[in-house]
């Protein structure tokens, strides 16, 4: 039996109908830039979110640039944040001009590690980035700590969290701002690219709503210059239509982990294999929009090989500490300047674990685990 690491085509079979009648009424109105349908997805989120406001926008990457634009970071700022993220994080630090900082992780969480982060604060300090990785909540008391003595923006990178909680506070709603993603393969994902930026600040809410329709504060009047950041009303009609679900969405996945985990327990793997952990230091609700296992012993590649031979997708998120980004090398990142991060990259692998995935696909896998790695 081939196992896809992702599926989506019997969710989207579910709610096809819902999604069918949207889209047409839709293209009937032939109104398909912010309106009616974003508003009320807004609201929807930022209730989601238990934050008070929500803005849509085009792509979770965007939702980090347009918080840094309406903060004013750029050129000569610095942005404190962690090695071990997918890309964008970082990449939107650069965009905006400013200058990416790295404190290494956590090994139980994958998280930055707010022990290291006070060390890294400057006088051009202006901002922290935690990143939520893989649906569990980072340690963000410790990280607001800092941010608050030093006087610094912390922007939730929630891009891959979006329902998780840190001591029962939703991701996005404990910084000033969280930036969300919609990206198919999220746990809430739209039909292309889509993000949100919530905030709790009425005055951050409609800087952010005139930055993202190029600083305009009425019809071409530009007070700031912003960009085109806009979630379309096609993708806003359907994360309204899919919102509703997402919590069991989320609780299937977890089902999934506890799952794999007594799998992995009666396979006797867990001498080679280290299996997510849930943080030990302060209460979570972990949303696995990944199941990321460590392979001991430098085997990552080999099962990562023999498991696609058989069909079962498998994949490396992130095969590449940031610091040692052919794009990053102007930084000055050297090999064991994060030891964990880079630790991190050279064991992680993530499986299977979306909602629709089966019984039957999980136990081919931890028998294809265990026969390559016996
Ligand atoms: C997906 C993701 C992003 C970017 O989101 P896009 O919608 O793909 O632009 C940013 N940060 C993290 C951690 C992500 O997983």
């Amino acid at each position: 039996m081939s196992v896809p690491l992702l599926d989506l085509r019997a969710q989207y079979a579910s709610l096809k109908d819902e999604f069918m009648r949207e889209i047409s009424e839709i293209c009937e109105s032939q109104h398909f830039i912010l309106g009616p349908k974003v508003e009320k997805f807004e609201q929807e989120a930022a209730a989601y979110c238990h934050s008070k406001y929500a803005t849509g926008v085009t792509s979770g990457s965007d939702a980090l640039i347009i918080a840094l634009m309406v903060e004013g970071i750029g050129a000569g700022d610095e942005v404190i944040t962690t090695p071990f993220t997918f890309f964008a994080t970082v990449g939107a630090i650069v965009r905006v001009g400013a200058t990416p900082v790295f404190a290494d992780i956590d090994p139980v969480t994958f998280n930055i590690d707010p022990s290291s982060l006070e060390s890294k604060v400057t006088n051009r300090t202006r901002a922290i980035i935690p990143v939520h990785l893989f649906g569990q909540a980072a340690d963000m008391d410790p990280v607001m700590e800092v941010a608050r003595r030093h006087n610094l923006i912390v922007i939730e990178d929630a891009c891959q969290a979006i329902g998780a909680e840190y001591k029962g506070r939703r991701v996005g709603s404990i910084g000033d701002y969280g930036a969300f993603s919609f990206f198919p393969s999220k746990n809430l994902g739209c039909f292309g690219d889509g993000g949100l930026v919530t905030c709790n600040d009425p005055e951050k809410a409609r800087l952010l709503k005139i930055f993202r329709n190029h600083g305009q504060s009425s019809t071409y009047m530009h007070e700031y210059v912003g960009g085109n950041f806009r979630l379309d009303a096609l993708q806003a009609a359907i994360l309204s239509i899919k919102l509703p679900h997402l919590d069991s969405w989320s609780e299937a996945r977890q089902a999934n982990a506890a799952e794999y985990r007594e799998l992995f327990a009666a396979a006797g793997l867990c001498d080679r294999i280290e299996l997510p952990r849930e943080a030990e230091k302060y209460p979570v609700r972990h949303i696995y929009n990944q199941f990321c296992i460590r392979v001991k012993n430098g085997r990552r590649d080999e099962l990562l090989a023999k498991l696609r031979e058989r069909g079962i997708g498998c994949a490396v998120y992130y095969p590449l500490s940031l610091h040692l980004q052919p794009c990053f090398r102007a930084l000055g990142g050297k090999a064991g300047d994060f030891p964990v991060s880079e630790a991190a990259s050279a064991e992680i692998m993530a499986l299977p674990i979306y909602p629709e995935s089966t019984s039957a696909m999980r136990k081919e896998v931890v028998d294809a685990i265990a026969e390559i790695l016996k």
